[in-house]
């Protein structure tokens, strides 16, 4: 099974769900996935959820995730969402060379939509001299992500060195595109069919996609929701989100929009290709993946 690039059709749309790689966040760099992932949840009912999933809280020691970037040919436009990790882990910064298998050089993408400033968003933004690695296209941000991810990111609580981490990860790859960069502060139509929504909570100002194509819908949730488990426990927050209230209520609001809409959902984080739809389930939501025909 192809894990690297999945094409998909929404509409008269071309779309391709393309792998950055994947990335293994384990202690000691990070918490233990359940603690990492469902900061808050109580912990007899995480072991119960857990063993749902074949997962035995103690014996889950590393959660190995996916990033998955969103290429999409409206006729019109060709637009990436999102530009991965670059250099981070060792197995991330595989997206140039997943686009050039399915035939898209990075000169081709005139539009790419960063969803939040977090390294694994927007690490693909330059190549490893820190130039451009996308020439051509237009970059679109919210403009309060912006304005956060070029502060002193005094507002963020995680520890100094994540702090200086995320902050120079930030340096190499958001100032380098401010000349090929447009701003929104609404959610506005980024180009025909592919529309902002304020999605805020995981980072100051997250931004989801509302795409559309006749009578077809795609949402994009970024990182509203982590793992699965988020949508059948969808007030379990993780320990990164900025402001895990907002959280929760973004996304309950995407989730009810997608089930209202029957819309295909694409999870960045999700198993690849990311790709399913949300059906109700008791008190939230339940994941169901697409079949990949490919
Ligand atoms: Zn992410």
């Amino acid at each position: 099974m192809n894990t690297e690039i999945y094409r998909f059709k929404l509409g008269t749309f071309e779309c391709m769900a393309v792998s950055d790689g994947t990335f293994t966040y384990t202690p000691p760099n990070f918490p233990p996935p359940a603690t990492f992932l469902f900061a808050n949840a109580p912990k007899e009912r995480l072991e119960q959820v857990l063993r749902e999933h074949n997962l035995q809280l103690e014996q889950w020691v590393e959660w190995i995730s996916p990033y998955i970037c969103l290429l999409v040919n409206t006729g019109k436009h060709l637009v990436l969402v999102d530009t991965g990790a670059g250099g981070l882990g060792p197995n991330t910064g595989k997206l140039l060379q997943n686009l050039r298998a399915g035939g898209i050089t990075p000169e081709d993408i005139d539009t790419i939509i960063l969803t939040h400033g977090h390294p694994d968003h927007i690490g693909g933004n330059t190549n490893a001299e820190g130039k451009p690695a996308f020439p051509n296209a237009r970059f679109v941000m919210w403009k309060d992500e912006w304005d956060f991810w070029n502060s002193d990111l005094a507002g963020l609580k995680v520890d100094e060195h994540t702090r200086e981490l995320l902050s120079m990860l930030a340096r190499k790859n958001l100032p380098p595109i401010q000349s090929q960069l447009d701003l929104i502060d609404h959610e506005a139509e980024i180009v025909p069919g592919i529309q902002a929504i304020a999605a805020p909570g995981h980072t100051p100002a997250h931004m989801a996609l509302a795409i559309s194509s006749g009578i077809e819908r795609l949402l994009c949730i970024s990182d509203a929701a982590l793992h699965p488990i988020h949508l059948e426990q969808p007030d379990w927050h993780a320990a990164i989100e900025f402001a895990p209230q907002q959280v929760v209520t973004t996304r309950r609001q995407l989730l009810k929009r997608a089930e209202t809409e029957k819309a295909l959902v694409l999870a960045f984080h999700f198993p690849f290709p990311g790709l399913g739809h949300v059906i109700q389930r008791e008190e939230g939501w339940q994941w169901k993946p697409i079949e990949m025909t490919a």
